[in-house]
């Protein structure tokens, strides 16, 4: 286990500047028991910084490997009334969400991959309205990561079960910027402000589409949506608080054009899906939507993946992140998005960011839609940068400008 001072340090940030709760509000964490000791010290630190309250919703890994084992699939489609009333209650306080991520890979490995589609499918919709005010940044919310000993031996399956956990803790602690000797707070505030120097010159250069190229095979046209914005580090919620969703990040992002993508990406890294590790795959896109697609392990959670809905096929998301990156140097493996998309620019298949259209965040879903974005109850981000990638911007009168070079931002 890291020293007390630096898993403290972690829970401040986590509230502080992930969160960032205000005094006054109410702070929801949502973890799992393998994590409580970290959360006990998050709830302390968010009282500390002034929570009006805090509450915790846990999940158990176990039990819900059992749950999804043991029970019939209409049941686990049947989402009970209070558990959507406990998340309008949330909506209704005005409650801020950390999430503490502590990822089991491979804990839903024996379960039905339908049975598991079915189920997730009901959640979702059991709580669109829910979704629809964390993705509209109606109020902060963030996602840190915590290791498990699933995970840190998947990471690291040449040392034992504690080696492994302290290796992937120190891993997660340096990705995150904390360190024994530093204020990771102040840290973070100048690591925001590049993030956002970046996103201020791919605004003014306000690309009409990027074209991607490497050596594995990527030969991609994203065009974007007209009036798209690039965002990445820090987000404003819909009344001005800043917050971080994502504990770490490094990315630029913004929003591509639903029906404008054409051509074939190959990923990188492998994609974590329902507990399942797609990898070795590419996909073609015409008029944006995945017309073929091939993968060399777990290739029917892939399908189940771009069979979710209509928009799962199609693109809602593209980052930039140089290759030369802090994750990407520590040269790791995290088998996670959280990390790994922040070691590798990626897209994301599913539903778009409202955030990266103009005035999108007070648009109406047809609105949204009549702009060029792309809907869906799927979000799901993979990796396909590479030391090798080039990409290359056309702006609105067809100039070529290089945005990338061997992997790196360029300007
Ligand atoms: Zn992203
Ligand atoms: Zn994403």
């Amino acid at each position: 286990m890291p020293s007390q001072n630096r898993l403290r340090k972690y829970a401040r940030l986590a509230v502080s500047v992930g969160a960032n709760v205000q005094p006054g509000q109410m702070l929801v964490i949502q973890g799992a028991t393998d994590t409580r000791e970290f959360i006990r010290l998050c709830v302390e630190e968010a009282y500390e910084v002034g929570a009006k309250s805090v509450m915790v919703r846990w999940s158990d890994d176990p039990i819900s490997h059992t749950t999804y084992l043991k029970s019939d699939v209409e049941t686990l489609e049947e989402v009970p009334a209070w558990i959507v009333a406990q998340f309008d209650y949330f909506m209704e306080k005005g409650a801020a969400l950390l999430s503490v991520a502590s990822p089991t890979p491979g804990l839903l490995a024996d379960v039905d991959p339908v049975k598991l589609q079915r189920a997730n499918i009901a959640t979702r919709k059991a709580l669109t309205n829910w979704q629809a005010h964390m993705m509209g940044n109606k109020t902060q919310w963030s996602i840190v990561a915590v290791p498990t000993v699933a995970w840190a031996k998947k990471v690291f399956p040449a040392l034992n079960d504690e080696e492994a956990v302290d290796a992937l803790w120190n891993a997660i602690l340096t990705a995150v910027r904390v360190r024994e000797d530093n204020d990771p707070v102040q840290e973070w505030r100048d690591h925001n402000a590049r993030l956002s120097a970046h996103n201020a010159a791919l605004n003014d250069h306000n690309f009409k589409s990027l074209h991607f190229k490497n050596s594995l095979g990527t030969d991609l046209v994203v065009e974007l949506v007209k009036n798209h914005i690039w965002a990445g580090g820090d987000e404003k919620n819909t009344q001005g608080v800043h917050f971080n969703p994502n504990m770490p990040t490094e990315e630029t992002f913004t929003m591509p054009l639903k029906f404008g993508v054409n051509g074939k990406v190959v990923a990188t890294k492998p994609l974590n899906y329902q507990g399942r590790l797609i990898d070795g795959f590419w996909l073609e896109f015409k008029d944006g939507k995945v017309v073929a697609y091939d993968a060399a392990k777990e290739k029917e959670a892939l399908s189940n993946l771009l069979s979710v809905d209509e928009g799962s096929s199609y693109l809602g998301e593209v980052a930039l992140i140089s290759h030369d990156s802090p994750i990407s140097n520590a040269n790791i493996l995290f088998l996670n998005t959280l990390f790994d998309e922040n070691a590798s620019c990626h897209l994301a298949l599913g539903r778009a960011y409202p955030m990266n259209l103009k005035g999108g965040l007070s648009m109406s879903q047809e609105e949204l839609a009549a702009a060029g974005s792309n809907h869906s109850m799927e979000h799901q981000d993979f990796m396909f940068g590479s030391a090798d990638m080039s990409i290359v911007g056309i702006t609105q009168d067809g100039k070529e400008v290089v945005v990338f070079k061997d992997g790196n931002f360029a300007f």
